[in-house]
């Protein structure tokens, strides 16, 4: 058992060397180097009060280690300064007990207490942030640890030397029912907080390659896959009016403010967007007719009018241009990104400050009976300002 513990906080070392700054990593290998030596004081079977002394000390500690472990998983912190006076207080009533003299049973009671509360501290942390199965998980392991801690009280009072409550036999087969159950949930603690640390790791990588930094907004590469997957729907491209200026004279940072306004309300439509450029915005609605997306883009350029003059009244009267093309199954990304480019474009044309669809119409001369180019589609493209539609 200490081998595979001391295994385990070699283990823990060697990730915490590979994936720097993973601090969860850190405080798991200092519990199990704690949890060897109280395991390598455990096996002394001549117990003087200074191994009682360690195993007082290693038992909490090891624990509350474990819960600094799990904290740092979600970024909570360490434990409270009044659970963390809790615990010291806990572990001191045990020393000044064994100080004194008392019966193993009381003098072990309050640091296997100090134990259990460390881990529910942990198991509570993990349980308030949940937000998968691997959280539900560590939560159950370490309600499981919790339960194992107040099941061992009456079984390491006779073994550190005090009145058995049991008979030998049932007390050295409670003992080694323990010892497997530790033997278990030992690792399984271990490595299912390494799965968070790790999938932690992996999906704050991806949320980087796939978002753009200054509006956490899906980034172009990212909105090119959803908007490859999408069959049916509309895609809205968005530009800020007049950006440079707004740079000119007001500055950059409230260029950035003036975008992550932008993309807030942008990101509060109910489809994937993205930032594709400087003040260039996308908008993806699945299954979105043309009305549907003329609705969304209207709302967004007024609410971006109104959030600029309510909240950056300093940036002046900012506006942005929509452009919005439908997206039929058959038709490529680039088609679809040229068509919104074009609404887009005739929105600038038109004055800014506006929405614009595209639309595909036959040119009249068709209907007269004339042959269409032969290079081309004998549908042409004609910009129809939404304003007048
Ligand atoms: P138009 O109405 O025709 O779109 O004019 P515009 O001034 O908005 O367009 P233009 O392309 O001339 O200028 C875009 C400006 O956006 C230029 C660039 O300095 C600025 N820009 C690009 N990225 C950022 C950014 O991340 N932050 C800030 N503050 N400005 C940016
Ligand atoms: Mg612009
Ligand atoms: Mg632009």
């Amino acid at each position: 058992m200490t081998a595979l513990i001391a295994a385990l906080a070699v283990l823990a070392c060697i990730c915490f060397a590979v994936m720097r700054g993973r601090w969860a990593l850190a405080w798991l290998a200092a519990s199990l180097v704690i949890g060897a030596a109280e395991m390598q004081a455990m096996k002394i079977i001549d117990y003087g009060a200074v191994i009682v002394a360690i195993i007082t000390f290693t038992v909490p500690i090891a624990h509350w280690c474990f819960a600094q472990a799990l904290r740092a998983t979600v970024n909570a912190g360490l434990s409270s300064r009044w659970l963390n006076g809790a615990i010291a207080a806990l572990i001191g009533l045990s020393l000044a007990m064994l100080a004194a003299g008392a019966d193993a049973f009381w003098q072990t009671l309050p640091f296997q207490i100090a134990a259990v509360i460390t881990v529910c501290d942990g198991a509570r942390c993990i349980a308030q942030r949940r937000s998968s199965f691997l959280d539900g998980a560590i939560v159950v392991t370490q309600i499981c640890v919790a339960l194992m801690l107040l099941l061992r009280v009456p079984i390491l009072s006779p073994i550190l030397g005090g009145h058995s409550h049991f008979s030998t036999a049932t007390q050295d087969a409670l003992l080694s029912d323990m010892l497997t159950a530790w033997a278990i949930l030992g690792p399984i603690s271990v490595a299912l907080l390494i799965a968070k640390v790790v999938g932690g790791m992996v999906s704050s990588y991806r949320s980087r390659a796939e978002r753009d930094d200054l509006t956490g907004l899906l980034n172009r590469v990212a909105f090119n896959e959803h908007l490859e997957a999408c069959q049916d729907g509309a895609l809205i491209l968005c530009d800020i009016d007049h950006f440079k200026s707004i740079n000119d004279n007001f500055g950059h940072p409230v260029g950035d403010r003036v975008i992550c306004r932008l993309s807030q309300i942008l990101a509060s439509q109910r489809g994937p967007a993205a930032r594709i450029g400087g003040e260039e915005f996308a908008l993806l609605l699945p299954g979105a007719t043309m009305g549907d997306a003329l609705h969304s883009a209207e709302a967004a350029r007024m609410a971006f009018r109104i959030a600029i003059r309510s909240d950056l009244p300093e940036a002046g009267a900012v506006s942005a241009s929509f452009g919005i093309a439908p997206i039929r199954s058959g038709t490529s990304v680039q088609q679809v990104l040229a068509e919104a480019d074009d609404a887009l474009y005739r929105s600038k044309k038109q004055g800014r400050d506006r929405v614009s669809i595209y639309q595909t119409v036959k040119p009249e001369n068709q209907r007269s009976g004339c042959l269409p180019r032969p290079e081309r589609s004998c549908f042409l493209p004609n910009r129809v300002d939404a304003t007048d539609a």
